[in-house]
């Protein structure tokens, strides 16, 4: 076995930690997005709820508007009567004094019906808002758990790093090159066992010259077809 197999084991332990560790770090933010997600459908109810209260103040202005308008034109009727002295005149203004009377009291009957209706949608609202505030409330322990577990990530991650700074001075550095090079490309596995003549990589026979070389301490031997540095495994 070439001396710096041993070596590069020890490191290729720690970059598989390494890698699975950051694999979960990218995982944070889906989890994230997720807690939050929770809350989308409440903070839509919230919307509609405010929707419908607005859409029904408006309504309740424009009844009392309309209704102030027919006040105002009744008092102007209610003047034009006292002062007329033809009586077809004065039956005719009482006429559309009534007509608007009746037209008033409808449009308060509405107001009324409207306020009604506001009542319902204000306790529609609080409903709506005290159903966010309890999610909120599980949203933000779901966040607190996935932030815990990030900076848990994060300690072990720094640890790691440091160990591998550590474990990288003694290794040879065309075979740290070499190595680094074979991990960086295949993502999981840089030194595999050769075992039966099988590469433990990618689970390919190997050419027999190629396992003497695995046995040898001179050589850092590869294999054949994934470019993998194998030890000898009897
Ligand atoms: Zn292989």
């Amino acid at each position: 076995m070439h001396p710096e197999i041993p070596k590069l084991l020890q490191l290729q332990e720690r970059d598989q930690r390494i890698s699975a560790l950051q694999r979960d770090l990218r995982e944070v933010p889906k989890l994230e997005a997720v807690a939050n997600q929770k809350l989308s459908s409440d903070n839509a109810r919230v919307e509609e709820s405010q929707q419908r209260v607005r859409e029904i103040e408006l309504k309740i202005k424009t009844l009392e508007l309309d209704a102030k308008t027919r006040q105002n034109t009744l008092e102007r009727l209610a003047t034009q009567q006292f002062e007329t002295r033809k009586n077809e005149e004065f039956q005719a203004l009482g006429v559309e004094i009534k007509r608007y009377e009746a037209e008033v009291r409808q449009l308060e009957d509405r107001q009324l019906e409207f306020m009604e209706e506001m009542e319902l949608a204000k306790r529609a609202l609080d409903e709506a808002r005290a159903r966010r505030e309890v999610t909120q409330g599980t949203v933000n322990q779901e966040l607190q758990v996935v932030k815990q577990r990030a900076e848990g990530l994060n300690q072990r991650l720094s640890d790691l790093e440091g160990e591998r700074g550590q474990l990288l001075d003694p290794i040879d550095p065309s075979a740290l090159e070499l190595y680094q090079r074979i991990f960086k490309k295949k993502g999981d596995s840089a030194v595999v066992a050769l075992e039966n003549g099988i590469c433990g990589g990618c689970h390919m026979k190997v050419v027999a010259g190629t396992v003497q070389r695995a046995g040898e301490a001179s050589t850092l031997a590869q294999c054949d077809s994934c470019g993998r540095l194998l030890y000898f495994v009897s």
